[in-house]
């Protein structure tokens, strides 16, 4: 049986905007001492802006062209960086244009416009396709796009960091959170410049999804038994994670169901400083038990 004063813990996590599936959750929070966090969406606003077009040397489109093959091979995904391209563009698209599509989760996006192949997504994407780019220098998320085989430039965009996620870490380490981490599938520099603002204690770059979860399990099994790992995500490419963790909490209106399915927590807004206040109440509700 679950003693009382659980759903008196319960009711206020919910009062605050946190839904917590059970009193096991409740007091696994309670043990948590490292909390893993996904970047986009998470730590990150995952509003994405265009903030440069670059075609390469050789290609055979302007920058607006290269943001219309983007755009088009965008038209399905409902990731952050396809819904910044398809609104930078401002175009109406024409759907009957779009062929096969595929979304490569952690790659990007491989899509037929016209017939013609267009590749839209990081520089794995383009290694697995045998397309040669440019490492370009630009500080921001970068999606290179091929067109027919040939690389055509890339569009760089940029993401802002959540002001409350500042603040979830600062109230996080002063609640015996020992470590935080941040997995994410973008490049180093982007993660870098992201852990270095919040003071994250540990930062990995260029994840796939089955690294997202490597990672996870090495965390969970390098630690004292009392102890928990979390993690918390926006519920875009990061259910197998989420269903990893000791506590998986999804957050913000974003996320998808089965991410809300898998969760052991839902954040019902976009503040990662929930976390903080639903740790803060399960060791509360533990005092008044106990
Ligand atoms: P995060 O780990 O930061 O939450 P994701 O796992 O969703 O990010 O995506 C990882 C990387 O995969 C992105 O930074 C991007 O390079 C690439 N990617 C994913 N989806 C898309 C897309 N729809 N278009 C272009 N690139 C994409
Ligand atoms: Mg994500």
């Amino acid at each position: 049986s679950i003693p009382l004063g659980f759903f008196g813990g319960i009711g206020s996590a919910s009062r605050a905007g946190v839904l917590v599936k059970g009193g096991n959750y409740l007091e696994a929070l309670g043990d948590v001492t490292t909390i893993v966090f996904d970047k986009t969406g998470t730590l990150t606003e995952g509003v994405f802006q265009v903030t440069g077009l670059y075609p390469a040397d050789n290609a055979q489109q302007n920058p607006e062209e290269l943001l219309k093959y983007a755009a088009y091979a965008e038209y399905h995904s409902n990731h952050p960086i396809a819904e910044s391209i398809r609104s930078a563009y401002g175009q109406e698209l024409n759907q009957d244009r779009v062929g096969s599509y595929e979304e490569l989760s952690g790659y990007g996006i491989r899509a037929l416009l016209d017939g013609t192949e267009v590749l839209a997504g990081n520089k794995k994407l383009m290694e697995q396709h045998g397309i040669s780019y440019a490492e370009p220098v630009q500080h921001g998320t970068v999606v290179h796009i091929a067109i027919g085989g040939s690389y055509a430039g890339h569009i760089v965009i940029s993401d802002k960091v959540k002001q409350d996620a500042a603040r979830a870490i600062k109230e996080l380490k002063a609640l015996n959170i020992t470590k935080t981490v941040m997995l994410t599938g973008d490049a180093r520099s982007v993660a870098r410049s992201v852990g270095e603002e919040l003071g994250i204690d540990e930062i990995h770059a260029e994840l796939l999804p089955a690294g997202k979860v490597e990672q996870l399990e090495r965390l969970v099994e390098n630690k004292p038994a009392k102890e928990k790992v979390m993690f918390v995500g926006d519920g875009i490419n990061d259910t197998p994670v989420l269903a990893r963790a000791d506590v998986g909490a999804a957050m913000g209106g974003l996320g998808s169901d089965a991410a809300i399915e898998a969760a052991d927590i839902v954040i019902m807004t976009d503040e990662p400083s929930k976390i903080a206040t639903a740790i803060r109440i399960a060791k509360r509700t533990r005092v008044i038990i106990w």
